[in-house]
């Protein structure tokens, strides 16, 4: 693997690389460039110099480059699907799940390329017009996360190359495979030289100075809300824009006249696919107390059939790396010295081979822990969650409101007007009434609080990566 700068692939200016390690084993996959200064001054300078030219093509011929992207991936999702079940442990379906949203991000932007429209508005006199242009931002950093690696970079790459943008792409330090495929396919769509660029490196080590470099103006980073503060701390000093898509801690919610089979099968999809780490993730389970317990005996039963191991044929992959199983397990251990009981799993399962090696754990539920527990209140990110009795409406809201996030949240009742109280009192960015996520493109993918800022997806989204401009004229 080699990073792509200014039209050409080459290694670290220091020859320093990172190792990868497979999820699914633990042994060494390959290494990756850790990107240098110089590398990212390359990088950036390269984005900087392209964009006033790939704007000046135009939205139709900006979207055939976008759409030729998309018809180079389709012809060989095989091999992204065989990246995202390597690199990240995906099971096999919601492999083919992920390149099905990259496909579509990429078709849902390149539609845009008739419909970039600014706004004339009347003077102060009748020979005075204001001209109100939306224009890119110039140079955009793609700052991505591990947990779904291939349709991050597209939800940015996207928009950002549909308006005009340029684009330097940092991913995940888990997951660079997934952004490298789909860089390659840019490059093979012919888009121009410098303005699609891929650094790779330790965030920790490169970040702050990728995101308080001078020409950049705008930053969309997807993953955990400290990284969010950081970035936003280290853009002040160049005043760049920022979408910020950060931490979740959904409350799924099932109120005492919902059905029951629909909540479970939603659940079953809502904790445990991608293995809990998605930022819509149920991450606190509040059942109305008439059918709490007939409701955790079909979670339960559910959660043991699941089966765990080998992503090609299991129900259930491993997390991304040791320290998240880690901090998995200790959630588990510290709910249980708070007086909370496992319900099923809390450990590791019992697997053969090198999967012994791997990062799995058990589907884990967790009954008897108060509020303020942290497993209701920290983002947990894997397959665990804590379940606790509602008994009023009013309980059940004040319950869900009560995080510092506010991404995504999920209800399961008959009842039209509770969940119409629900779209109001509820505040989050999403609200899925009896059904599953995720969201759609053409939705505004958006939270609350901690969980960041700005959005994407939907006309909403794509504003986001166009700066409004004003010319005043008389005539
Ligand atoms: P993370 O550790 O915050 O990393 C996200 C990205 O930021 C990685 O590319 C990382 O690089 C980079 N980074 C780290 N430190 C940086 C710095 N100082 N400056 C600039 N970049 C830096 O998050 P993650 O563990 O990959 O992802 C999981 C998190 O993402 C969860 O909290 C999840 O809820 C959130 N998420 C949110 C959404 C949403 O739409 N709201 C969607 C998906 C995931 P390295 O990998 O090299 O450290």
């Amino acid at each position: 693997m080699k990073l792509f700068i200014d039209g050409s692939w080459s290694d670290s200016s220091s020859g320093s690389t990172i190792e990868k390690l497979s999820p699914v084993t633990g042994a060494k996959m390959y290494d990756f460039p850790a990107a240098t200064k110089e590398d990212v001054n390359r990088a950036i300078d390269a984005a900087y110099n392209s964009w006033e030219k790939w704007y000046s093509m135009g939205s139709v011929n900006r979207s055939r480059v976008i759409y030729k992207a998309k018809a180079l991936i389709e012809k060989s999702r095989k091999q992204l699907e065989d990246i995202l079940v390597k690199e990240n442990g995906k099971i096999r379906p919601e492999a083919i799940g992920e390149v099905d949203g990259v496909i579509d991000q990429l078709q849902y932007y390149a539609e845009f390329a008739r419909k970039i429209t600014g706004d004339v508005v009347e003077g102060e006199n009748g020979n005075r017009k204001i001209l109100q242009y939306k224009v890119p931002y110039g140079v955009v950093v793609a700052i991505t996360p591990w947990n779904f690696p291939a349709a991050m970079v597209a939800r940015k790459m996207a928009p950002a190359l549909m308006t005009g943008n340029s684009v330097v792409v940092k991913p995940s330090s888990d997951t660079p495979g997934s952004a490298e495929f789909i860089v390659k396919m840019f490059i093979k769509a012919g888009v121009p030289k410098g303005v699609v660029n891929l650094v790779t490196g330790k965030g920790s080590e490169i970040g702050d100075y990728i995101i308080s470099h001078k020409h950049v103006s705008l930053v969309s980073m997807t993953g955990s809300t400290s990284t969010g503060q950081r970035i936003m701390e280290k853009a002040s000093s160049n005043m760049s824009k920022l979408i910020l898509e950060l931490g979740g801690k959904a409350p799924f919610m099932v109120w005492e006249d919902a059905d029951l089979a629909t909540a479970l099968k939603v659940f079953m999809w809502a904790k445990y696919s991608n293995t809990g780490q998605s930022c819509i993730a149920a991450e606190r389970l509040y059942v109305h107390e008439k059918v709490f317990d007939k409701f955790m005996k079909m979670v339960v039963e559910a959660s043991k059939r699941l089966s765990i191991g080998n992503p090609e044929k299991a129900g259930m992959g491993p997390l991304i790396n040791k320290a998240a199983l880690d901090n998995i397990a200790k959630y588990v251990s510290e709910a249980e010295e708070e007086g909370g009981k496992v319900i099923t799993g809390g450990g590791k399962p019992k697997l053969a081979g090198t999967l012994k090696s791997g990062y799995f754990y058990q589907p884990t539920i967790v009954t008897g822990v108060g509020q303020k527990s942290k497993l209701f209140q920290e983002e947990i990110f894997g397959p665990v969650i804590g379940a606790a009795k509602v008994s009023s409406v009013e309980d059940m809201f004040e319950k869900a409101n009560d995080s510092k996030y506010g991404l995504a949240s999920y209800l399961f009742t008959k009842d039209l007007s509770l969940a119409n109280r629900a779209a109001e009192a509820i505040r989050f960015g999403e609200l899925y009434i009896n059904m599953p996520g995720p969201e759609a493109s053409q939705g505004y993918h958006t939270g609350f609080r901690m969980t960041g800022q700005a959005g994407e997806g939907s006309k909403y989204g794509i504003a986001e990566y166009l700066k409004l401009k004003n010319v005043y004229l008389e005539y």
